[in-house]
C-alpha cells in the first residue's frame, strides 16, 4: 500500500493536484524533516510469498503429542532472525499461553523485539522449545518469565496468571494462543476423555485464564484469542476441535462487546495451515502432512513468522479501534 507521502510525491511529480501536494509537503515538513519517509533509503526488495518458505512435499516425523518445534524438518521459522522491532509495545507486559512453539512463539519473539516484557506458559514436556524462546526474549533485554503446566486444571490457571502478574510486575497483553488438535476419523473413534481435553484446554482454559487476569488489566489492555479457518469451514476429521475454534471466535465477539466499554480490546486471529509442531503430533495425519498446506492459493503452508505481526498488530495502542475481530492469515481459504 502507498503511504500519504508517496502518494504526494507522486501527484508533485505528475503535475496532478500539485497545489494540495505542495501544501501537505510545506505543513509536514515533507523534505527536510520527515526521516520515516527515508527517500534516499533503497527500495525493500519485493519477497515473492509463493516461493518464500518451503513448499510440500514434506517428510517431517510423527511426534508424540505435544511434538517441538526442534524436531521438526524443515524447523519452523518463528522469525528467530527475521523480525524486527520498532518499539510498538514498549514496556508492555504479556502472558502468552503455548508460548514455546509455534504462533505463540512467534508473537512471543515479536513482542519481545517491539519492547514488551514476556511470560510463556507450556506443557513441562516443552522445556526445550520454551528454553529457546526463553533466550531469545532475554537477548533483547526483556524480562522471560517461564511458567510451565497443565491448563486443563483450573487451579493452575489462577496460578498461572498470578505468577505472570507477579513476574512481569501487571499484565496488558493476554494471548489464549495454546490448543488441542487431534484428529480423529470418525466421531465413533472420539473417546469422551479426547473430547473433554480439547474442550478443556482450548475453551475452559481461555475462561479460566481470562478471569483470573482481568482483575490486572487496565484500560488500554487487551486480549487476543487464536481461532483458526476451522471456525468456519471444518474439517470432517475435526470434530471437536473445530468447535472449540467456533467458540473462540465467539467469546472474542461476546467479550469485546462487554469490555469494550471498560477500554480492553479482544480479538482473535484465524490461521490457516501454518508448519507447527501442533500437525506432526496428532493434528494431522501422517498422510495430510506429506502434502501440508499444498492446497492454498501460495501451494505451501504458513510458517508462524508470517502471523507475528498481526498480534503485534492487535497488541498495539494505535489498534484502538479495532476489537471483537478476526484478523485471518491462511493463504487464500478460511472466512474469519
Ligand atoms: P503448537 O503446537 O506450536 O502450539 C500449541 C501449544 O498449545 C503447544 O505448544 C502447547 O504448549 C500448548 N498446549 C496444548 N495443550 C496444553 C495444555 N493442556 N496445557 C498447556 N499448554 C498446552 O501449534 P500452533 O499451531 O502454533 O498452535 C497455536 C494455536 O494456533 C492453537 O490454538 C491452534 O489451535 C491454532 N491454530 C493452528 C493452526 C495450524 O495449522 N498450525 C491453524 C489454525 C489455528
Ligand atoms: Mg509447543
Amino acid at each position: 500500500m502507498m503511504n500519504e507521502n508517496q502518494l504526494s510525491r507522486r501527484q508533485v511529480i505528475g503535475g496532478i493536484g500539485s497545489g494540495v501536494a505542495a501544501s501537505m509537503m510545506a505543513t509536514s515538513g515533507f523534505a527536510a524533516s520527515n526521516p520515516g519517509n527515508a527517500t534516499s533509503a533503497p527500495a525493500a526488495p519485493l519477497v515473492d510469498p509463493t516461493t518464500k518458505y518451503p513448499k510440500p512435499p514434506f517428510n517431517t516425523p510423527m511426534q508424540p503429542f505435544p511434538g517441538l518445534a526442534s524436531k521438526m524438518n524443515p524447523r519452523p521459522d518463528h522469525g528467530e532472525t527475521s523480525y524486527k522491532g520498532s518499539g510498538r509495545l514498549q514496556g508492555r507486559k504479556a502472558l502468552i499461553t503455548g508460548g514455546d512453539s509455534g504462533m505463540g512463539r512467534a508473537a512471543a519473539i515479536a513482542y519481545a523485539r517491539e519492547g514488551a516484557d514476556v511470560a510463556i506458559n507450556y506443557l513441562p514436556a516443552e522445556e526445550p522449545d520454551a528454553k529457546e524462546v526463553i533466550d531469545l526474549i532475554k537477548k533483547e533485554g526483556r524480562k522471560a518469565i517461564a511458567i510451565p503446566g497443565d491448563l486443563r486444571d483450573e487451579a493452575f490457571c489462577k496460578r498461572l496468571v498470578d505468577e505472570a502478574v507477579k513476574g512481569l510486575g501487571g499484565l496488558d497483553i493476554l494471548v489464549n494462543n495454546a490448543g488441542r488438535q487431534q484428529q480423529r476419523e470418525s466421531i465413533l473413534d472420539l473417546t469422551t476423555e479426547d473430547f473433554d481435553a480439547t474442550m478443556k484446554t482450548n475453551i475452559y482454559a481461555p475462561f479460566w485464564i481470562i478471569k483470573a487476569a482481568l482483575p490486572h488489566m487496565q484500560p488500554g489492555s487487551v486480549i487476543i484469542g487464536t481461532t483458526s479457518e476451522q471456525a468456519y469451514d471444518p474439517s470432517p476429521n475435526l470434530y471437536d476441535y473445530a468447535q472449540t475454534k467456533a467458540a473462540t471466535m465467539n467469546y472474542v465477539k461476546s467479550l469485546a462487546k462487554q469490555l469494550g466499554p471498560k477500554g480492553i480490546r479482544v480479538n482473535g486471529v484465524a490461521p490457516g495451515p501454518i508448519w507447527t509442531p501442533l500437525q506432526p503430533s496428532g493434528g494431522a495425519t501422517a498422510e495430510k502432512l506429506k502434502t501440508f498446506g499444498g492446497d492454498s492459493a501460495l501451494g505451501r503452508p504458513g510458517q508462524p513468522a508470517e502471523l507475528a505481526s498481526i498480534y503485534v498488530q492487535l497488541a498495539a495502542s494505535d489498534a484502538s479501534f479495532a476489537t471483537g475481530q478476526i484478523y485471518g492469515a491462511s493463504g487464500g481459504k478460511g472466512q474469519p
